[in-house]
């Protein structure tokens, strides 16, 4: 197991603030800034076009990146294409699957808006035939409520691995085992497991497989769309440059592999960047990380639902990958937050979470919810210090 106070010394803000927002955005530690400021000095080129040599090892680079995430993912069977981050790999997704008209797909209440409003969009526009919302708001996803409402016309169902509202972890591969006895599709979005947890994706089940490299400590404007090999291939959303076979007339072909969905000049530098940071979550091993997130996780939890006027949204009896959120009586949580940072430099997130489907059922009220979040370089200390800042807050109101 490693050791959080370890491994601060590679985030050197920590220096400075209690950072509890990793569910937004996780920090990038220097080896990964280190990495991008390597490739800026020394191969910065543009990739898959020229002949010279820095062309040739910014190309190198980029794939050897690209190898290391499907590895990482356990994703060897299937295609990963860089994309800027999970809400353009859905929107990919929905824009690239051969869909019918009287297809439906099956979305969970709580999800966020990047794996709702992709396919509320195909619905306005008639794509498909419709969107059906299905489970409730304790944070739970029951496979059985996601077997219940498929139907002959369903063609895929979106869920997200982890919800960035709750932290609670969905039932994937028993979701997945029910699409496949119904011939159905099944994108997961993986924008909080990714961090988290180990992610085996020949084991998982999904088709598609939606991440963004900012939130598991790589560089902002870059994720991936993992597309199993055997599901429906993808029509690529952008056409130009980079996608291309051969050209002829005004029709054209596209490039074999995950270059037809990478158009134009790709996130180079952020590849790489994004290869050290699989590379340093590998090094502490994913089962130590998400064993740290959850215990962290449990710990709010635990010290915040002692506390008179606090209420506690995330449920204490699963399995967490760090995110908790929370209101306090008689105070907005954007308030919460504020007085959070003045008073103890402590950095979480207010509102509604990019979930005003869920956030219209569970905080009427328009201000959703207060969200700490936990990553590996987060200690005990840090949780305390937030249990007894809440703690200060609410008895301030009283
Ligand atoms: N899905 C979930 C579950 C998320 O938590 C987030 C980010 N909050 C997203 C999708 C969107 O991620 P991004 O903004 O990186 O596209």
């Amino acid at each position: 197991m490693f050791s959080a106070e370890d491994i601060r010394e590679d985030f050197p803000i920590l220096e400075h603030i209690i950072y509890l927002d990793n569910a937004a955005t996780a920090l990038s530690p220097r080896q990964v800034v280190e990495a991008q400021a390597d490739a800026e000095f020394h191969y910065r080129a543009n990739v898959g076009r020229g002949v010279h040599r820095l062309g040739r090892l910014a190309t190198h680079k980029f794939e050897e990146a690209r190898d290391v995430l499907q590895k990482f993912f356990g994703g060897e069977a299937g295609t990963l294409a860089f994309t800027r981050n999970t809400t353009e790999s859905t929107n990919v997704a929905a824009h690239g699957i051969p869909w019918e008209k009287t297809d439906r797909i099956v979305v969970p209440l709580q999800e966020h808006h990047s794996n709702i409003l992709p396919w509320f969009r195909l619905e306005a526009e008639g794509k498909i035939a419709g969107v059906d919302v299905v489970g409730g708001t304790d944070g739970h996803i029951r496979a059985e409520d996601i077997a219940a409402a498929i139907t002959p016309e369903t063609r895929m169902v979106a869920v997200a691995h982890a919800s960035n509202v709750f932290g609670t972890i969905a039932p994937v591969k028993e979701i997945a085992k029910i699409c496949r006895e119904h011939d159905v599709l099944l994108l997961v979005d993986g924008a909080q497991t990714a961090p988290h947890l180990p992610i085996n994706l020949a084991d998982l089940g999904c088709d598609y497989f939606c991440f963004s490299g900012h939130k598991m400590m790589g560089p902002m404007g870059i994720g991936g769309l993992w597309m199993r090999d055997g599901a429906p291939k993808l029509a690529p959303a952008y056409a130009g440059g980079g996608m291309v076979g051969k050209v002829s007339g005004h029709a054209f072909t596209t490039a074999a592999g995950a270059g037809k969905y990478e158009a134009g000049t790709p996130n180079v530098i952020g590849a790489v960047g994004l290869a050290e940071a699989a590379r340093y979550l590998s090094r502490l091993g994913m089962e130590n990380v998400a064993a740290h997130s959850s215990e962290l996780a449990h710990r709010m939890v635990d010290g915040l639902s002692e506390i008179e006027g606090v209420s506690v949204t995330t449920p204490s009896d699963v399995t967490l990958v760090g995110a908790v959120s929370f209101t306090v009586d008689g105070v907005h949580p954007h308030e919460v937050a504020y007085f959070l940072d003045e008073a103890a430099a402590i950095m979480v997130r207010s509102g509604e979470h990019c979930c005003q489907p869920l956030m219209q059922k569970i905080a009427p009220n328009g201000g959703g919810t207060v969200r700490a979040s936990a990553y590996c370089y987060n200690t005990e200390d840090d949780v305390d210090l937030l249990v007894a800042t809440v703690e200060e807050i609410a008895h301030m109101v009283k």
